[in-house]
């Protein structure tokens, strides 16, 4: 019979711990953090647990007053002097800055004075023009494409319509809500940008982050005749103080009202 060494480790299946049955204690131990996540929240009684409450939405209308006394110049920042001039900036912002495309345009429109200048232009000199505002060659089909249906379907004119701008090639909604807001002043719906969908997220007014529905609840809590200045105000804010990194709430005129405010 072979005699155990003093100190010799005992096999694994012998070694694992025995459940230890003591008066008031439960048999059973949890093999796994989850479990004992999961056995403390069923055993910790109510009082102890501390949650915490969703802050209500701010309110529109101080939200509307307070931006609108703070930015009274709030307007669209891209240069034009037309709905065409607008369309083609507004083509060209995607992915880009509006200082940046408001240094490419000047010398864009001079080329293209008309839509149907930009429908016979050369791609490679018209990508050239647009180079430094990104994304040159899909921007460059998009104009052309765009200024073609407009001279083919319009006589030349850019139409005053979201269902006709819809069907332009390279106008998106947010393109179309632009050129109708700013060139032809129709209220139709309210620009989502990076900008608009972050500050209606923290002031509460929407919890998505499909613009789409971010415009469609925007457009719930605002009267009409405000849809277009709005934009302009949120980015505005959205620029100056509500930035994407770290908010400065500590300067912000809707720190008393903005359910994430930081103060
Ligand atoms: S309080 Fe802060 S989070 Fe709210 S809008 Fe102002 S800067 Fe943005």
């Amino acid at each position: 019979m072979a005699s155990k060494k003093p100190g010799a480790r005992q096999p694994l299946s012998r070694a694992r711990p025995r459940a230890v049955s003591k008066p008031g204690l439960s048999v059973a131990q949890p093999r796994s953090l989850s479990a004992l996540k999961k056995k403390l929240s069923a055993t910790t009684p109510a009082r102890n647990i501390v949650r915490r409450k969703r802050r209500p939405p701010a309110d529109p209308a101080t939200v509307y007053e307070r931006l609108t006394r703070e930015y009274p110049r709030a307007q669209c920042a891209l240069v034009h002097d037309s709905p065409y001039q607008l369309i083609v900036a507004t083509i060209l912002s995607a992915q880009c800055t509006d200082a940046r495309v408001n240094l490419v345009t000047p010398r864009l429109f001079a080329t293209y004075p008309r839509a149907s200048d930009l429908a016979d232009a050369d791609p490679t000199e018209l990508e050239q023009i647009i180079q430094s505002t990104g994304f040159f060659r899909n921007k460059s089909r998009s104009l052309i494409g765009m200024a073609s249906a407009v001279v083919a379907e319009h006589q030349g004119e850019i139409p005053d319509s979201m269902e006709e701008l819809f069907q332009l090639p390279g106008v998106g909604r947010k393109t179309a809500n632009v050129v109708l807001g700013n060139a032809f002043g129709i209220n139709e719906g309210v620009v989502v940008d990076t900008h608009v969908g972050r500050l209606s997220a923290r002031l509460g007014f929407s919890r998505h982050s499909d613009p789409v529905k971010i415009e469609q609840d925007l457009i719930r809590r605002f009267p009409r005749d405000s849809w277009t200045i709005l934009a302009h105000l949120l980015i505005s804010h959205g620029r100056a103080i509500c930035v994407a990194r770290r908010p400065r709430c500590e300067e912000c005129v809707l720190s008393d009202i903005c359910p994430s405010s930081l103060v």
